[in-house]
């Protein structure tokens, strides 16, 4: 059976690598074969290294890059590239992903249709690449869009040493995961650490002068990032005539309108909703593997689990804390960067954000993963870790590494983090987990003592 994924993204090789056996072929725009999406700001912060972006794939694997997929042919189960050239599917999935929007600001396009030279879209490797390069000649930076995405950007460009500004069109920065609360604690956060931000602010205008705020301000600008949030990319399947809404309907079994047709991650709408996390994209490619493999699989879209990653600055945000219904535990401390919300309902912690502290992200992702029912007295006690008590030891089947649903025991099995990171993958998502993985081994290796290194 030859299955075709158009879109050669993180969700895309996720499921190549779950198809041995079969003959896949992943048709990518870009002109590199799949890499890690959420290490891109790692790599303009200057933490990483882009030679370790790279998504390994297995032999069976046919990648083709610069391949565009124009057209799909559902009566002929075929698929037309740009050059015209097609690919007959017996399964076709679409991970085509999400499109950047461009926000509403005069200026940003030149009179000949290209961006003013100022500005960046931070999507790709190639966006990532350019801006790493314009980096060295700026002193200033403006990054629009105050989400999750925007912050590690503006982190990015303030580690690298540019005076950097955050500007966002709602009235606290991370509006669509966290509270007013929490966000007032990021900019205080982020105003430490030197950056500035302007909320319930829109940009309007690009001049000579800078970037142009209706509240009067006016940004001195090298370099305008755009961040604001992107919709998923669904104009191949709308010509193709299958259900698209906000994303491509998919059911249960992550199935279209069309049974030979599948859609995951970002492109997909499953249950009325649209994730754009690796998490959910991953496991939606885990879920859709077993079922291509002819095993009894359904996806439930329960699992939303979102982390920031920028040096200074600790968010992690598990199910949609803004509309979850339930009683709310909360701990706020503003002097030291802090705070912690839990949603719970009927005992079960049904969403949370962690802000500034994650030194109990791990077993709070495990209550909240397996719908632990919690006595009244522990949601507050995990909310207020004893200083002096023993950090918690995490049993063998809690969960570590929510990108690869990799278990506490897992990673205990490793000699080290790099063996680790080879067998089971954990780490090698958005590396929320590094410290954890790190901690775990670190205290399942015997030490050796009286030896010299
Ligand atoms: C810079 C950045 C940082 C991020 N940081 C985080 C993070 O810290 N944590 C987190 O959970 N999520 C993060 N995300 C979101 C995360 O990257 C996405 O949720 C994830 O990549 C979704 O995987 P996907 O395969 O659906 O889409 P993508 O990884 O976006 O892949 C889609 C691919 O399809 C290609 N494509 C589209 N149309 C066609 C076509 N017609 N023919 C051929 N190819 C096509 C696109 O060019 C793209 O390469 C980040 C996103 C960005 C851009």
């Amino acid at each position: 059976m030859r299955v075709v994924i158009v879109g050669a993204g993180m969700a895309a090789a996720r499921l190549a690598d779950g198809l041995a056996g079969h003959d896949v072929v992943l048709l990518g725009d870009e002109a590199h074969p799949p890499y890690n999406r959420i290490l891109l700001s790692a790599v303009l912060e200057g933490t990483h290294d882009v030679s370790r972006l790279a998504l390994g794939l297995a032999d069976h694997v046919d990648v083709r890059v610069d391949s565009r997929v124009v057209e799909i042919h559902r009566e002929e189960r075929e698929v037309e590239l740009a050059d015209r050239s097609r690919l007959a599917y017996d399964a076709l999935v679409l991970a085509t992903g999400s499109i950047p929007t461009l926000p509403p600001i005069r200026g940003l396009v030149r009179v000949d249709g290209r961006l003013d030279e100022r500005v960046h879209a931070f999507r790709s490797l190639d966006d990532c690449l350019r801006l790493d390069a314009a980096v060295p000649g700026a002193g200033r930076a403006v990054v629009v869009g105050g989400g999750l995405l925007g912050l590690q950007v503006a982190r990015a460009l303030a580690v690298r040493g540019l005076e950097t500004e955050v500007v966002e069109g709602g009235e606290h920065l991370l509006r669509s995961q966290v509270d007013a609360r929490a966000g007032a604690i990021l900019a205080r956060d982020l105003a430490r650490l030197g950056t500035t931000t302007y909320t319930g602010a829109r940009a309007t205008r690009l001049t000579g002068e800078g970037l142009v705020l209706d509240n009067g301000f006016t940004l001195d600008s090298d370099l305008v990032v755009l961040t604001a949030g992107g919709r998923p990319s669904t104009a191949l399947a709308r010509r193709a005539a299958l259900e698209v809404r906000r994303g491509v309907v998919v059911d249960d079994r992550l199935t279209t309108s069309d049974p030979h047709v599948h859609a995951i991650g970002d492109c997909a709408q499953h249950g009325g909703r649209v994730t754009g996390f690796v998490p959910p994209a991953w496991e939606q490619a885990g879920v859709l593997a077993r079922i291509l493999r002819g095993e009894p699989a359904t996806y439930d879209g329960a699992r939303t689990v979102a982390r920031l990653r920028a040096t200074g600055l600790d968010v992690a945000v598990l199910g949609e804390p803004l509309t979850a219904e339930g009683e709310v535990v909360e701990v706020s401390n503003p002097v030291v960067g802090s705070h912690r919300r839990l949603v719970v309902r009927d005992g079960v912690v049904v969403a949370a954000t962690l802000v500034g502290d994650l030194s109990r992200v791990g077993l709070i992702t495990q209550h909240f993963d397996r719908r632990t029912v919690l006595g009244p007295h522990e949601p507050g006690a995990l909310l207020m870790p004893e200083r002096t008590a023993p950090p918690p030891v995490l049993p063998d089947n809690a969960e570590v590494c929510a990108c690869a649903g990799v278990s506490a025991g897992a990673v205990r099995a490793c000699a080290s983090v790099e063996e680790a990171r080879a067998t089971t993958r954990a780490t090698t998502g958005c590396g929320g987990c590094a410290a954890t993985v790190r901690d775990l081994i670190t205290r399942s290796t015997p030490q050796l003592e009286g030896t010299h290194r």
